[in-house]
């Protein structure tokens, strides 16, 4: 069993696939070519953002938009800008922010749907705040209108890591189109994914959107001529080539993530806490999340039947090695926190890609029901 069979995904749409691949290779436009512009349109038409500009990675994405926002180094401040963002992520979110030359400044999550708690993001505003950056994990969006208003009440900009999410709706609106800048990942697990590393921008600012165009090619303002300090940052024509072909097929794999989630959390609901939708927002299931009490020995009864799990994810970043200066600084450390730490050391994500068959989550939900009674003999060891 595949934790995301994409071999699945590709004996459905091969030929679709092969025919895009097949015209790049035909043409020789490697670097920026049609297939860039047509995905950018495509993208950008269906989360109705007025821009898309695609990128190589969702870590470039979240540069670019700190960059067109002139946050951090680019801003010529000499006091560091500051970016409250949620430590329960992938590393990259808070990564490019430092990389950037600003502070990440971590605010806890809400333990439902694990994101940002705008309840807590107001006392950690200073003067050297300069956006808000959430995370909608697992698929689902954070509470955008909640997070933009406390911006919009202290002059901040907004990226969502949309990472995960693209394909989801708040309130009816998509993911990746809520805030200032919404930053994707077209990395080949996520829920829309290349063969190879991608992805992409929005906004409906005209200026930030030139912005990020030159930055993610060198800062170039036509060619040669360098307006700023930019990034190889281009998503490559065979990737767009192969987003296109993925995208015919998309909103039904999306319907398939959410009856695939329906399935696990019938049959694990009584057992286990399943992950719960908040009010007005659907997933895009990148991810299916339980919690457990004793995850090493969950994780190793899986895998003894061949299950594989992964952990998304077991490190808040305030507890990265690499942080332990700004947590000594800024007084962070074990239990500063709470919400993000207690999910860190308890979640545990299952087998998710809309090819699951119905079969495979029965063995699954099984499988996890005896590994939730423990190692067999332990009770009477305890006794
Ligand atoms: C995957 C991911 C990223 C990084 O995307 P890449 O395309 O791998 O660079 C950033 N943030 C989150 C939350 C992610 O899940």
């Amino acid at each position: 069993m595949e934790f995301v069979d994409l071999k699945a995904q590709y004996r459905r749409i091969a030929e679709r696939v092969d025919a895009r691949i097949r015209r790049v290779l035909e043409h020789q436009r490697f670097i920026l070519g049609p297939e860039v512009a047509e995905l950018e349109q495509r993208l950008a038409a269906r989360v109705g953002a007025k821009h898309c500009i695609s990128c190589a990675s969702g870590t470039d994405a979240l540069l670019l938009a700190l960059l067109a926002l002139k946050i951090g180094s680019a801003s010529g401040r000499n006091s560091p800008d500051e970016v409250i963002t949620s430590p329960f992520t992938f590393f990259a979110t808070g990564e490019m922010i430092t990389l950037a030359g600003a502070r990440p400044i971590f605010v806890d999550i809400e333990p439902v749907g694990h994101n940002l708690d705008p309840e807590k993001i107001e006392a950690a505003i200073t003067p050297r705040t300069k956006a808000i950056l959430p995370i909608s994990l697992y698929g689902q969006p954070a509470d955008m209108d909640a997070i933009n208003a406390i911006a919009a009440r202290h002059g901040l900009a907004v990226i969502e890591d949309a990472a995960q999410s693209f394909g989801a709706l708040y309130r009816g609106r998509h993911s990746g189109n809520l805030s200032t800048i919404g930053c994707t990942s077209f990395f080949p697990s996520k829920p829309l994914g290349c063969y190879g590393d991608g992805g992409a921008c929005f906004t409906n600012d005209d200026a930030l959107a030139a912005a990020m165009e030159q930055l993610r090619n060198h800062g170039q303002q036509g060619r040669y001529r360098h307006t700023r300090i930019g990034i190889n940052g281009r998503l490559d024509t065979l990737q767009a080539a192969v987003l296109l072909a993925k995208l015919e097929v998309f909103d039904e794999e999306l319907t398939a993530r959410a009856e695939i989630a329906g399935r696990y959390t019938a049959l694990l609901k009584d057992s286990v806490p399943t992950p719960r939708l908040l009010h007005e927002r659907t997933s895009a299931w990148a991810q299916y999340t339980i919690e457990v009490d004793d995850r090493a020995s969950v994780e190793s009864s899986l895998k003894g039947a061949g299950i594989p799990t992964a952990v998304h994810y077991p490190t808040p970043l305030h507890l990265q090695p690499v942080y332990a200066e700004l947590a000594r600084d800024v007084g962070w450390r074990i239990g500063s926190f709470p919400a993000a730490e207690h999910a860190a050391d308890r979640v545990l994500s299952l087998p998710m890609h809309p090819y699951l068959e119905p079969h495979q989550i029965e063995e699954i939900a099984e499988a996890l029901k005896v590994a939730l009674r423990g190692p067999v003999g332990a009770s009477a060891q305890r006794v």
